[in-house]
């Protein structure tokens, strides 16, 4: 575990402050084809009116280019000063042309200045210095500043080799990157690391963290879960990713990256910098900011019914079961189906009794078999010999309702003190008739205790509207969203930009349609290659943009079939997977 502190330069983009005592900037981007300039111009407006600070418009060739000139003459004649950031990738040529136009340049290491395989490392670094010297003269002249966008899908081969598709790869190139910045005097740099996967994005930004304190580079982080995908799911990966980082203090600014409007991005932000807002400012009882420098599963015992430590468990129970005494969980342990109700003890053979702190003195009567226990930190502290070396106790953890960030980190740090290693089910009951707050506040209260190893199910009760259904969604999606248990189809759909060659938002719903059923399936849908094979490194089939109407299909990194007519590619990708045995009718 690591200390950090969290001292931030700031950094301008156009008028608006990113780090030192500025609050936490919102952006999002456009996804109309950037020469489209009165869409373009209408759809920055928009995003600005949600709330964005500043908005991004990618530029991936001269005619963009030359439209970014027009779009930012047109804000700028009707009174608009939304500063505009072009993102560039492959090409340093536009990078500096369009450092000119814009406030800020995203640049992408991975595409950069790689001059390929074998070249030896000096010649590589040396050109990158050349590269980024050019583009950093014109970023001078215009106070323009430059955001190192790395992005896990996209790292080059000389990184791959030596470390992997790996967060530890992700920090390699971006310090590279830094140390050439730092050396050229360059100051306006803003970084940014994004996976599709939120483990790696968090264990990534906290790895760069560290080493920018100890280098003494303490540039602005903008950080977001990259191809989050829409609906529920994006959310819900968004507020887990940025969320934990957020509640840690890192992050100067955050992007939420949704398959749908990029206008409807902006209440998503918002209301996951309110939560870490919220919960940090109550926080300052845990002085120390720590959290693991790598990813470790908190081993269990297992109980008579239950592995821990293969199942995590999703609990349900009626909106009252605290008061009432006499209700009892009962626990499918033999398909895990996940399918739990509450039910009286003698209706089910597998129900197990929860004792609270009121009739923990009975626990011992009940030897021999599964229970639980639902307990506060402060009470756990308070009865600690009474659960010590009870093997089949199952620990029902209730958070305080504020739910201060360090405090699930302290009621571990005790059990490992006094060597309990009892499975741990989160507990805590909401108060929300939004379904969106109730996902986001589950994702970061909860979110960061699995990323860090902890915590063995969980168990929400809401005093609202939402129904139980949907509560217990959450739980499932949020598990799955860890890694911790997958119950259905995962994809991994880019939010779409003007690159885009395809609607992302209906063939994403296509596909979710047809395939929504493919327990544990990875499915990419990606609007172009531009961010690389690498981002779908994690996925079995890939639905990519080949070029415009028509469909590239992947297996794996493996590109299996191109330029297949838009119309007919989402039956082709079914095919593929039914060719692959990965197909299961529904009802089989
Ligand atoms: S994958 Fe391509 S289309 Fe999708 S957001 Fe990234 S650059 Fe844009």
């Amino acid at each position: 575990m690591l200390t950090v502190e969290n001292k931030v330069t700031t950094v301008f983009v156009g008028n608006i402050g990113i780090g030192g005592n500025h609050p936490i900037r919102i952006q999002s981007m456009t996804n109309t084809p950037t020469h489209h300039i009165e869409k373009t111009v209408n759809q920055i407006i928009t995003i600005w009116k949600a709330g964005a600070d500043f908005v991004r418009i990618t530029i991936p060739n001269t005619k963009d280019l030359e439209a970014t000139k027009k779009i930012k003459a047109l804000l700028t004649k009707q009174n608009f000063n939304i500063p505009l950031v072009a993102d560039i990738h492959f090409s340093p040529k536009l990078a500096i042309r369009a450092a000119a136009i814009v406030d800020k340049i995203r640049i992408n290491p991975g595409n950069f200045a790689e001059l390929g395989n074998n070249i030896p490392e000096n010649e590589q670094q040396a050109f990158i210095r050349k590269k980024v010297s050019e583009l950093i003269a014109v970023c001078n002249q215009y106070e323009t500043s430059i955001r190192i966008g790395v992005n896990h899908g996209s790292l080059p081969e000389r990184i791959l080799q030596k470390y992997g598709n790996t967060a530890e790869g992700m920090v390699a190139l971006t310090m590279q990157y830094l140390m050439i910045f730092n050396d050229l005097k360059f100051k306006r740099v803003i970084v940014s690391l994004k996976s599709s996967n939120p483990l790696v994005m968090v264990y990534a930004n906290r790895l760069l963290k560290r080493k920018m304190i100890a280098t003494n580079l303490n540039f602005p982080l903008h950080i977001g879960v990259t191809e989050a995908g829409d609906s529920d799911d994006g959310r819900i990966k968004s507020a887990l990713g940025i969320g934990t980082l957020l509640q840690e203090k890192i992050g100067s600014t955050i992007r939420v990256s949704l398959t749908e409007p990029p206008e409807k991005e902006i209440p998503v932000a918002k209301k996951i910098i309110c939560y870490a807002k919220e919960k940090t400012a109550i926080s300052s009882d845990f002085k120390n900011i720590t959290y693991p420098e790598i990813f470790s599963k908190r081993k269990v015992s297992a109980t008579s019914l239950v592995d821990f430590n293969k199942y995590p468990q999703v609990l349900i129970a009626g909106k009252n079961f605290r008061q009432n005494k006499s209700q009892y969980i009962a626990i499918d342990n033999k398909n895990h189906s996940y399918e739990k109700t509450v039910v009286p003890f003698s209706e089910h053979i597998t129900g197990i009794p929860i004792f609270t702190v009121n009739t923990i003195d009975k626990l011992s009567d009940y030897s021999g078999k599964d229970k639980m226990l639902l307990i506060t930190f402060n009470e756990i502290k308070a009865n600690i010999l009474k659960i010590k070396n009870d093997k089949l106790l199952i620990l029902i953890y209730h958070l305080s309702d504020l739910s201060p960030v360090y405090e699930v980190d302290a009621f571990f740090d005790f059990l490992k003190k006094e060597k309990i290693n009892n499975p741990v089910i989160f507990h805590k009951n909401y108060t929300e008739n939004d379904l969106e707050t109730l996902q986001i506040k589950v994702a970061m209260d909860f979110g960061r205790p699995f990323i860090n190893g902890y915590g063995n199910g969980l168990f929400i009760t809401n005093h609202g509207t939402i129904n139980n259904t949907a509560i217990q969604q959450i739980a499932y999606d949020l598990l799955q969203a860890t890694r911790m248990l997958i119950t259905k189809t995962e994809y991994i759909a880019c939010p779409s930009c003007g690159r885009t060659l395809f609607d992302l938002e209906s063939t994403t719903q296509k596909i979710r349609k047809k395939t929504a059923h493919l327990k544990g399936l990875k499915i990419a849908i990606m609007g172009c290659i531009v961010n690389g094979i690498g981002e779908m490194a994690d996925a079995d089939y890939g639905y990519v943009g080949g070029t415009p109407g028509k469909i590239s299909l992947y297996k794996k990194r493996k590109l299996i079939k191109k330029n297949i007519p838009e119309e007919n590619a989402v039956d082709e990708l079914i095919k593929l997977i039914k060719d692959n045995g990965d197909w299961q009718d529904i009802h089989s």
